[in-house]
C-alpha cells in the first residue's frame, strides 16, 4: 500500500496491572525496567526493536514500506506489579501529548497497549490515554492499538478507537504478528476505508492458569475465531482479560471489525457465544506444593525428560513477587534429586553469593524477601555454583531477540536442588537465564517455574509433563478468594462460579 503523503505516529504504553499486590509500580519502574526495553523517546523508537517478538516491531515491518513518515511517540512497559502511581501515568501520558502534538498533523496514530492497566486515580488508564490521543487528533483521523490477550478490554477503549487487535496465543507467540495485523488495519482505515466495529462483554471471570490457547477450550475458539475473518470480517480479538483486577470493567470481552456492519456484528455474536458455551471447561487441576514434588519424583523415575512445575500464583508476569519459598521447601524437604527452581527474585541472596564467590559455601536466606504470606526466607548453607551479571538475549519462541538486564545473578545448590536467583525480577518465560548459568533445563529432572502460563512456549517442548502447583503468591488462581470491591454486579467472579458481590461481604 502506498502512503507516502501520510503521516503516522507509533508508540507504546503498557502494563499489567495486579491491583492486589501492595507494590505500587512507579516511574522508575518504567524508565529502568530489566526484563525489556526501558522507556524510550524519539527516533530510537522507530528502530530499536527490529527483529524483536513485539507488537511496534511487527507495526513498523509494515509501515515502512508504506512510505508513510513514521513519527515516534514514546514507547514504554514496566513488569507486572501493583497499582501504577499517578505520578507515573500522568508523567508519561504526558509524554504523549507533548511527542504527539510535536508530530501533529499526522494521518493516523499506532499504539501498542497492554489493556489493563491500573493507576492509583484512574481504573481504565488506556481509556484515559486513548482519549487524550483523541482530543488532539480528531475524530476522523484512524486510531489503532495492539492488545494483550490479557487486556481488560472497556467500552470507553472500545469507543475510542477506530480499531484494536489482541495476542491470540498465551504463552505469548504472536505479538509481532498482531503488530503487524494492527499496522495493516490502520494503513487500510488510514487509505480512507471506513471500519464497522462490534464488542461483547463476557459475564464471568477467567482463571490465568487455564485461559492457555494450546489447551482447551481456549485453542478451538482461537480457531475459529480466525475462521472468521474473510473479506467482511477484517479482525476478530478474544481477551480473556486479567483477572486480578479490581476495577468494573475487569474480564473477558469480544470484539470484531470489518467493512460489512451485519457480518461483522455476528461474528462477534458467533465468539461470544463459543465463549458461553465453553465456561464449565475453564478449569483443571491443581496440586499442592507436596502433591506436585512427590508425583514429580515419582513420575521423574521412569522420564526421559524433565517434569515440570509451574509456581503458578508467585508468576512475576502477573504480579507476582516471584520469592515466595512453599515450592522450594517441598523440593527441600523431599529432598528431591536433579530438581531446579527459578527465577527467585532475591537480589540480596545474589549479592551474597557473589561476594562469597563460586565453588564456596554461603549461609544464607534465600527468598521471600517481599515479606509477603507470612513465610520466611529458606536459611541454608548453599554451594555458589554458578554466577552471572544477568545480561543474556532469549531465544525462545517467544521472547526471540529481547534483552534481559538482570543484574546480579546466582545459582544455589543445596542437596539435589538447585535456586536461580536475580536481582531484577523475571517471569520464567524463556530458557535463557537458566542457561546463562549453566543449567541445561532439558538435564535436569525436575524444574519449577515462576510462572503461569507463558513457561509452556519454550518449556514444554523439552518435558515430560506439566504439574500446576497452588504455592503462596499474589496471583491467585480462583478469583472468588480476591477481595474485590469495584467490579460490575452481576459479573460471576469464575466460571460457573458466585456473582458479585458475594452476599456475605
Ligand atoms: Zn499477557
Amino acid at each position: 500500500m502506498n502512503l507516502h503523503d501520510k503521516r503516522i505516529a507509533v508508540g507504546g504504553f503498557l502494563h499489567e496491572t495486579n491491583t492486589f499486590q501492595q507494590q505500587r509500580t512507579t516511574y522508575a519502574d518504567f524508565a529502568e525496567a530489566g526484563d525489556r526495553t526501558p522507556l524510550t523517546r524519539g527516533p530510537q523508537v522507530l528502530e530499536r526493536f527490529s527483529g524483536v517478538n513485539t507488537s511496534i516491531a511487527g507495526a513498523l515491518d509494515v509501515l515502512r514500506p508504506t512510505g508513510a513518515t513514521l513519527l515516534p511517540l514514546p514507547w514504554t512497559s514496566a513488569t507486572p506489579s501493583g497499582y501504577v502511581t499517578e505520578d507515573a501515568f500522568e508523567r508519561i501520558a504526558g509524554m504523549f501529548v507533548e511527542d504527539l502534538r510535536t508530530a501533529l498533523p499526522v494521518h493516523g496514530v499506532f499504539l501498542s497497549l497492554h489493556g489493563a492497566m491500573v493507576a492509583e486515580h484512574c481504573e481504565d488508564p488506556e481509556g484515559e490515554l486513548l482519549a487524550s490521543v483523541r482530543s488532539l487528533v480528531g475524530p476522523n483521523v484512524p486510531v489503532v492499538a495492539s492488545l494483550d490477550l490479557h487486556s481488560n478490554t472497556t467500552p470507553r477503549m472500545f469507543e475510542l478507537a477506530d480499531a484494536m487487535v489482541a495476542y491470540t496465543t498465551y504463552p505469548h507467540v504472536d505479538m509481532a504478528e498482531t503488530g503487524r495485523k494492527a499496522a495493516r488495519l490502520l494503513s487500510l482505515a488510514t487509505s480512507g476505508r471506513r471500519l464497522e466495529k462490534a464488542y461483547r462483554q463476557v459475564p464471568y471471570l477467567i482463571p490465568l492458569t487455564w485461559q492457555c490457547s494450546t489447551l482447551e477450550p481456549s485453542r478451538s475458539i482461537y480457531a475459529a475465531a480466525a475462521r472468521l475473518i474473510d473479506e467482511r470480517v477484517a479482525s476478530t480479538s478474544y481477551t480473556p482479560g486479567f483477572p486480578a483486577a479490581d476495577i468494573r470493567e475487569c474480564g473477558a470481552a469480544v470484539f470484531t471489525y470489518g467493512w460489512d456492519r451485519d457480518a461483522t456484528q455476528a461474528a462477534a455474536e458467533s465468539i461470544y457465544r463459543m465463549v458461553l458455551e465453553a465456561e464449565p471447561q475453564y478449569a483443571g487441576r491443581l496440586y499442592s506444593p507436596n502433591e506436585a514434588v512427590r508425583e514429580a519424583m515419582r513420575r521423574s523415575q521412569s522420564a526421559s525428560r524433565p517434569i515440570l512445575l509451574a509456581d503458578t500464583q508467585d508468576n512475576p508476569g502477573a504480579g507476582g513477587s516471584a520469592d515466595t519459598v512453599g515450592l522450594l521447601e517441598a523440593l527441600l524437604r523431599q529432598r528431591a534429586q536433579g530438581a531446579v527452581i527459578g527465577v527467585l527474585h532475591d537480589a540480596e541472596a545474589a549479592r551474597a553469593a557473589h561476594a562469597t564467590g563460586r565453588g564456596r559455601t554461603v549461609t544464607v536466606g534465600v527468598g521471600a524477601k517481599s515479606g509477603a504470606w507470612g513465610e520466611r526466607p529458606v536459611v541454608r548453607s548453599w554451594t555458589v555454583e554458578r554466577l552471572g551479571d544477568g545480561r543474556m538475549t532469549c531465544r525462545g519462541p517467544m521472547m526471540t531477540n529481547w534483552q534481559l538486564a538482570l543484574g546480579p545473578m546466582a545459582l544455589l545448590r543445596f542437596g539435589g536442588v538447585c535456586v536461580a536467583v536475580s536481582t531484577k525480577k523475571v517471569q520464567a518465560m524463556d530458557q535463557e537465564p537458566f542457561l546463562h548459568l549453566g543449567v541445561e533445563p532439558r538435564a535436569e529432572r525436575i524444574v519449577a517455574l515462576k510462572s503461569s502460563v507463558h513457561f509452556r512456549a519454550h518449556f514444554e517442548p523439552i518435558a515430560e509433563d506439566v504439574l500446576v502447583v497452588e504455592s503462596p503468591g499474589a496471583m491467585i488462581v480462583d478469583p472468588v478468594m480476591l477481595p474485590f470491591k469495584r467490579l460490575r454486579p452481576g459479573l460471576r467472579m469464575r466460571p460457573l462460579g458466585p456473582t458479585f458481590p458475594l452476599v456475605n461481604q
